[in-house]
């Protein structure tokens, strides 16, 4: 028999002041407009260093930050966020491997339950997915970014939202149906993946039971497109499609894209979050980069190399802050993804926020071929670009020869639609990679379909580009 008092959900939030802290949509425009530059400024200053007094009593933190000669009381301000040493997820994983199940940074929240927990985690690509802990305040608030972005892109009150991700481990699913039910009185409809419920049945429900939304991969909207062709399903004409909330990737050129709106007749709107910090951006009606819900997030952006702290505008790792985070804090974690971010101003859409570029590419599937640095992510563009293909490929990295005559090669494996054309594509393809690269790539033209189990593409996590043998 417990003797612990148990921590309920309802009463683990003081809601009024939560909404007032946090706005979910509509008011949440309202609010950042009111906001000055230095009121903003002020406000995330306030909720740094709160966040900053709560890591001093976890040990992942103290221990890091002593290390790098820091004392309570030694940061102030925003000013001085410079100097917090950064984290990866190197040094999470490393928190957990010391001190399993949940590490340093996070096993206090479990050993104190004073509030209810959930677990959720990363894709994990080798060995066990990366957890993270979450409470209610950690919860809701990733509910509202969502709510936010679905707003400003399109969604009304009585829409249905089918969401296409599994509400399992990772959290994207989780938080877009948290946040249309609690949030913006949305209808989720949680048909999970096309693993847990088939494409075609996706594409009938959406049909009879009138989604107005999508949440969805891309490469996943681009699946149930051409499953929409096979069974002869018109999805302009007898889907009612107005918004796909997604992740294009790497689609600077917007390929993905136009692929996606045309096929579907409706609006895409690209987003960026990781399970950790929640949805640091998404797209509004204007298209124009991403907005950063900045009450929740603080952004930095670090030279890839030097980790040095970049201008505005540069393109580099984004480095983020949770500002809203104490299960567990998230205090300069470094993600290596690469961004950009401009400052502050009113969208077209009346939002006055930061905002931030579409993702660039992983640092750290950066691959070195003949010294220069290749971004696997960044062919995207190159290949959804060309019909000829069906936008899927996989980046094989391998090091050939021994010794002084070794080197490392990379193959990029790509799909084509049909093999009469296949010499002629892969001639092209080679020559448009070199040049997306800057050197030199060998190509491999596969069969449709043919690189799912590679890539993981319709199952549950983000799809893989590089398989490196190495
Ligand atoms: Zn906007």
């Amino acid at each position: 028999m417990t003797t612990r008092p148990i921590p309920y959900y309802w009463s683990s939030i003081d809601w009024p002041r939560f909404v007032e802290d946090y706005p979910p949509p509509p008011a949440f425009s309202d609010a950042m407009s009111a906001l000055s530059d230095d009121g903003l400024r002020e406000l995330q200053e306030r909720r740094f260093l709160a966040r900053v007094q709560e890591a001093w009593e976890i040990p992942f933190y103290r221990d890091r930050w002593s290390a790098a000669g820091l004392e309570p009381g030694d940061i102030r301000g925003l000013p001085d966020i410079e100097r917090i040493p950064t984290f990866t997820s190197e040094d999470l994983k490393a928190s957990i491997a010391d001190e399993p199940p949940f590490g340093s940074h996070q096993n206090f929240a479990l050993k104190a339950m004073a509030t209810p927990l959930k677990i959720q985690s990363s894709g994990g690509t080798s060995g066990l997915p990366r957890p993270t802990l979450f409470d209610p305040v950690a919860w809701e608030v990733q509910a509202i970014q969502f709510a936010r972005a679905f707003h400003a892109q399109g969604a009304e009150v009585g829409d249905v939202l089918q969401i296409t991700l599994t509400n399992s481990l990772a959290n994207t699913a989780w938080c877009s149906s948290t946040a249309a039910m609690n949030w913006c009185g949305l209808v989720p409809l949680t048909t999970g993946s096309g693993v847990v419920t088939s494409s075609t049945r996706q594409l009938e429900l959406a049909r009879e039971w009138g989604t107005a939304g999508w949440v969805a991969f891309g490469e996943y909207m681009k699946i149930l497109a051409e499953t929409a062709i096979r069974e002869g399903i018109d999805l302009a004409a007898d889907l009612r499609t107005r918004f796909i909330h997604t992740y294009l990737g790497v689609d600077e050129e917007g390929h993905l894209r136009k692929l996606l709106s045309e096929a579907w007749g409706a609006e895409v709107y690209d987003n960026y979050g990781t399970h950790e910090v929640g949805l640091v951006g998404f797209e509004c009606a204007a298209h124009d980069a991403l907005h950063v819900n900045d009450d929740t997030a603080l952004l930095e952006v670090a030279d890839r190399e030097t980790g040095e702290i970049l201008d505005v505008g540069e393109p580099g790792n984004l480095v983020v802050t949770s500002l809203h985070r104490s299960v567990p804090p998230i205090i300069r974690y470094d993600l290596k993804d690469l961004m950009r971010t401009s400052r502050r101003g009113v969208c077209g859409c009346g939002l006055r926020t930061t905002k931030l570029s579409g993702f660039l590419g992983r640092s750290d599937e950066m691959v070195k071929l003949r010294a220069t640095s290749v971004y696997p992510r960044s062919a995207q563009d190159v290949v959804a670009g060309d019909p000829r293909t069906t936008g899927e490929f996989l980046c094989v990295v391998e090091t050939v020869g021994e010794g002084l005559a070794s080197r490392e090669r990379m193959r990029v494996q790509i799909e084509g639609r049909d093999r009469a054309g296949a010499h002629d594509l892969e001639a092209d393809m080679r020559g448009l990679l070199h040049t997306a690269f800057g050197v030199a790539v060998d190509v491999e033209i596969v069969p449709a379909a043919s690189l799912a189990p590679l890539t993981g593409l319709g199952g549950e996590g983000k799809v893989k580009r590089l398989l490196d043998l190495r």
